[in-house]
Order: structure tokens, then C-alpha cells, then sequence
């Protein structure tokens, strides 16, 4: 992509983040985009199709549910925002049926998505058999072998799953291929981008679809407690269950809003914390915080947690960051480990790898009051991974 177009200041930024730096090629798209989607949220029966939607496909609303056990352990009031109940498994369905929905009602014939696990790529082939439109979905290479029950899961959905070999073979690279499908196909093929990164309207598009998660889990706080969390707390890999629980918050001052990251390794060897340890650069369309070497090529990212496994983050993300209405921090594979044990033995929930590392911040800092923790989703797909790393 040499060619870059830049969108005036103000428009599709936050602060100095995000924009639309793509080819001339996909300008046209991402306007129609903008139009679709603002028609959309205009139109009544739209909004009305996406609320029986919510609940029907995607088993909205999900409970908010009081960690009675694992409270004790943290030595706070933990609250948990079960997307780990939602269809599909995890938060990302919010997503995908959202803009499935969008582009059946502007004619697109044809579905494309990126998929790093495969956990989006699920979610998207979900939508798009529901709706009875084809569906491609890029992935990397590495991760078709790493992750290959998500890839049967997806065939037997009817996507076609294209294994990507350029790059380092995995979700960046797939991004990659995804646009450039998109480019060649914009007049009849939809892109399903994944979370709150991309281009212009995407991380505004992706963060109010999945707002349903905030906006549920204040009123049910409200309802449970009478009050307010104290803290808000989600795991950030590109940021959208985060972006999804933060926005509902984001005129109540006194809550804190806290984003964790992936350390990896630890953040002097191999991590994904692109906020911690990121600096500002271009990638897939948007200006951001990014993993990058002394050069500024972009860095290759590592978690445990496939999920968090990216060098970049949401444009929103690294705008709370500076402007310091969220703050983040990192939680390493080992910590990861443990947040995943203690949450499965204490309340008998089997959470997601990225999720852990959420729950091992809770776990390990000093976090007093009601916490607000967004359970981005279930971690059957990560037990073979923990058992490996478990008997090392
Ligand atoms: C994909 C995924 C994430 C990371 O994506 P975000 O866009 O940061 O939410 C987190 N948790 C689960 C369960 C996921 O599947």
C-alpha cells in the first residue's frame, strides 16, 4: 500500500489517533461505508432487526454475574460480564452480526473477514450463514496449523478459509490480504474487520456495536449494587470488548477505567503491550500506538493468548491512553496461567486466555470496590495450550 490518502484533521480521529490512510482504491468504499452506517442508525427498523438479533442469534442480554468465591480471592467485589455466554462463545458475535445486518441492508452479495485464532472468523462465518452470503476469511498461515479446530469449525459454517503465507504468516499478514481482497471486490463484497482498528469508520462502527456490552452491564450494576463500579475492568488485544464495556463509562469520572495488556515474556523480551510499550506509527489504515522496531517496521507481537497477539491496538485505545481517561497495564503468560486456575477452581468458569489476563490483574494488584470485569469469552479453545504449559 504506497499510495496513502489522509482524511482532514477531526474527521474519524481521535485526538491525534486514527484516520483513513489507505490506497485511493478503497476511499470510495470506506465513504459508502460511513453513508451505510449512519443511514442504518437512523432507520428504526434497522435498530429493531439488530435488538432481535441480539437476542435471538446472539443471546442478549448476558447475564452480569457476582463472583462470590473469587471475590474472596481478590480481596474485592469482582462483578463478571459473562460474553462468555454469548453465541459463538465470546464477545465477537456483537460484532459480526451487527455488520453482516449492514451489509445485507446496502447489497453486498459477498463476505470477507481476517481471523488471527480464528475466534473472529467463527463469528463472522456465524453471521454469514445466518444471513445465506458467502464467506471468505483470510488467516495466517501459522495459525491455520495452530488453530485448526477453529478452521474445521468455520467449513463446516460454509466459509472458505485461505491460508495466508506472506509476512510472518499470521493476523497482521491476513489483515493484509483481507484489504486486498477488499480492494479488488469493494463493489459487492463487505469486509468484516474484527475489532475497534482499521480505516475509518471501522473502530467507530465496531466499538457501537459492541456497546451493547457497556450499556447492558451499567444498568445491571445499577440494578445489583445501586451504585456505579469503582473500576472497569477488560482484557485489550485490539481493544473492542474494552472499547465495548469503557464507552458506557466514559462521563462517570470516578470510575476508572483499566485496560490490560499482554506482557508475553515480559515487556523487556517478547509481549503485545502497545500502548506500554508502543510508539506512534501507520498500520492497517489508522494511526495508532504500535510495536515497532528501531527502524519502524513493525514489530512481531507474543502472548500466550492468541487474541492479544497483535502489534497494534484500537486508535480509541491509544487516545484514552494519552488523554489518560483509561489507564493499562501489563500481565505476563504466567500470570495469565494463574488468574485462568484461580477463576476455573474458584467459580467454576473456564475462561478464555485473554480474559485471564484480566482476571490475573484483578487478582495480583490492590484493587479495592466493585469491579466491573468483562468476561470476553470462554476458554475451551485454550485447554491444550494451559495442559502444554502446565506439564513443562
Ligand atoms: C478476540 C478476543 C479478544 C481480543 O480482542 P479485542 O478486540 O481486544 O476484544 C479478547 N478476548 C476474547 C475471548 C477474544 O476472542
Amino acid at each position: 500500500m504506497t499510495e496513502m490518502a489522509k482524511v482532514p484533521d477531526g474527521f474519524g480521529r481521535f485526538g491525534e489517533f486514527g484516520g483513513k490512510y489507505v490506497p485511493e482504491a478503497l476511499m470510495g468504499a470506506l465513504d459508502e461505508l460511513e453513508r451505510g452506517w449512519e443511514a442504518a442508525v437512523a432507520d428504526r427498523a434497522f435498530s429493531e432487526e439488530l435488538t432481535r438479533l441480539r437476542r435471538e442469534v446472539v443471546g442478549r442480554p448476558t447475564p452480569l454475574y457476582e463472583a462470590k468465591r473469587f471475590s474472596e480471592l481478590a480481596g474485592c467485589r469482582v462483578l463478571l460480564k459473562r460474553e462468555d455466554l454469548a453465541h459463538t462463545g465470546a464477545h465477537k458475535i456483537n460484532n459480526t452480526v451487527g455488520q453482516v445486518l449492514l451489509a445485507k441492508r446496502m447489497g453486498k452479495q459477498r463476505i470477507i473477514a481476517e481471523t488471527g485464532a480464528g475466534q473472529h472468523g467463527v463469528a463472522t462465518a456465524t453471521a454469514a450463514a445466518y444471513f445465506g452470503l458467502p464467506c471468505v476469511v483470510y488467516m495466517g498461515a501459522v495459525d491455520v496449523s495452530r488453530q485448526n479446530l477453529n478452521v474445521i469449525r468455520m467449513q463446516m459454517l460454509g466459509a472458505e478459509v485461505h491460508a495466508v503465507e506472506s509476512g510472518s504468516a499470521t493476523l497482521k499478514d491476513a489483515i493484509n490480504e483481507a484489504l486486498r481482497d477488499w480492494v479488488t471486490n469493494v463493489e459487492d463484497t463487505h469486509y468484516v474487520i474484527g475489532s475497534v482498528v482499521g480505516p475509518h469508520p471501522y473502530p467507530e462502527l465496531v466499538g457501537a456495536l459492541q456497546s451493547v456490552i457497556g450499556d447492558e452491564a451499567r444498568a445491571e450494576c445499577l440494578e445489583l449494587t445501586g451504585a456505579l463500579p469503582d473500576e472497569v475492568v477488560a482484557c485489550v488485544g485490539g481493544g473492542s470488548n474494552a472499547i465495548g464495556l469503557f464507552r458506557s463509562f466514559y462521563r462517570d469520572q470516578d470510575v476508572v477505567l483499566t485496560g490490560v495488556e499482554a506482557a508475553g515474556e515480559g515487556l523487556d523480551k517478547r509481549h503485545g503491550a502497545s500502548i506500554s510499550r508502543g510508539e506512534p506509527g501507520v498500520l492497517h489504515g489508522a494511526r495508532s500506538l504500535l510495536l515497532q522496531d528501531d527502524q519502524g517496521l513493525i514489530a512481531e507481537a507474543h502472548s500466550i493468548s492468541a487474541g492479544l497477539d497483535y502489534p497494534g491496538v484500537g486508535p480509541e485505545h491509544a487516545w484514552l491512553a494519552t488523554s489518560g481517561r483509561a489507564r493499562y497495564v501489563a500481565i505476563d503468560d504466567h500470570q495469565a496461567i494463574r488468574g485462568f486456575k484461580a477463576l476455573a477452581q474458584s467459580e467454576g468458569i473456564l475462561c478464555a486466555l485473554e480474559t485471564a489476563h484480566a482476571i490475573a490483574y484483578v487478582l495480583d494488584t490492590d484493587v479495592s470496590g466493585t469491579v466491573l470485569l468483562g468476561l470476553s469469552g470462554r476458554g475451551d479453545k485454550d485447554v491444550a495450550t494451559i495442559a502444554e504449559v502446565l506439564s513443562r
